[in-house]
């Protein structure tokens, strides 16, 4: 079933479209079945939960960090983690610098930006994105390399466009001076979309591995 619904994702999207499939909650079985069969991007919410599949799991798998992250437990993750997702606050950014440095490497991040109407979704808003960005280029050990965002839990079409294509036109217009490449929006209910709207990034789970408890 997972390599069948994988499959079939990865046909429905252009081959540019990068499928992190997020396996928070899967047992380590599920991820190895999909990795057998030649998938090596992963995304997983809770760090502990990472740090172990880290552990188990073969060691070039490309671990993305998609959910909230605490400053305290960077630390955990710096030495492997392969990109991070939720970058939402300048302090944040700067304690991963640090643990970069650590590790001596550049650690790969995406900043958020709250582009739902629920007040619960993290992110920057566009404006403090910008603020964010031009003091970020004297930090060596971290490199900004996107966008990421979640949209509303609906399936208001127009509400999904309107989210989406803000963040759109908000990357199109930074990712020159900035080096971007990667956009990472959609999920299982609203990948299609998220793709017509220019996302290269999707993060799906329960349409690969089935629904989460
Ligand atoms: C859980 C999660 C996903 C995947 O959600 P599905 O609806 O199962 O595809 C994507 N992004 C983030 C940030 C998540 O926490």
């Amino acid at each position: 079933m997972i390599v069948a619904n994988l499959k079939q994702l990865k046909e429905d999207v252009p081959a540019t479209v990068t499928v992190v499939a997020v396996s928070k909650t899967k047992p380590a079985d599920a991820i190895r079945e999909a990795y057998e069969a030649g998938h090596v991007d992963f995304g997983e919410n809770k760090v502990q939960e990472l740090c172990l599949k880290h552990e188990t799991l073969p060691q070039d798998i490309r671990w993305h960090m998609i959910g909230h992250l605490q400053r305290n437990k960077v630390k955990y993750i710096a030495p492997f983690v392969h990109l991070i997702h939720g970058v939402d606050s300048e302090r944040l950014l700067h304690e991963i610098n640090k643990q970069g440095a650590k590790n001596d490497r550049i650690i790969d991040v995406l900043l958020q930006i709250h582009i739902a109407i629920e007040s619960t979704k993290f992110g920057f808003s566009y404006e403090e994105a910008e603020a964010v960005l031009s003091k970020a280029k004297e930090l060596e050990h971290v490199r900004i390399t996107g966008l990421m965002g979640m949209a509303s839990y609906t399936d208001n079409t127009a509400q999904l466009t309107a989210e989406f294509s803000g963040l759109q036109d908000f990357y199109n217009r930074l990712q020159p001076t900035n080096n971007w490449s990667i956009l990472s929006m959609g999920m299982s209910n609203d990948y299609k979309l998220a793709v017509d709207l220019g996302s290269n990034m999707i993060r799906v789970g329960s349409l690969i591995f089935g629904s989460r408890n």
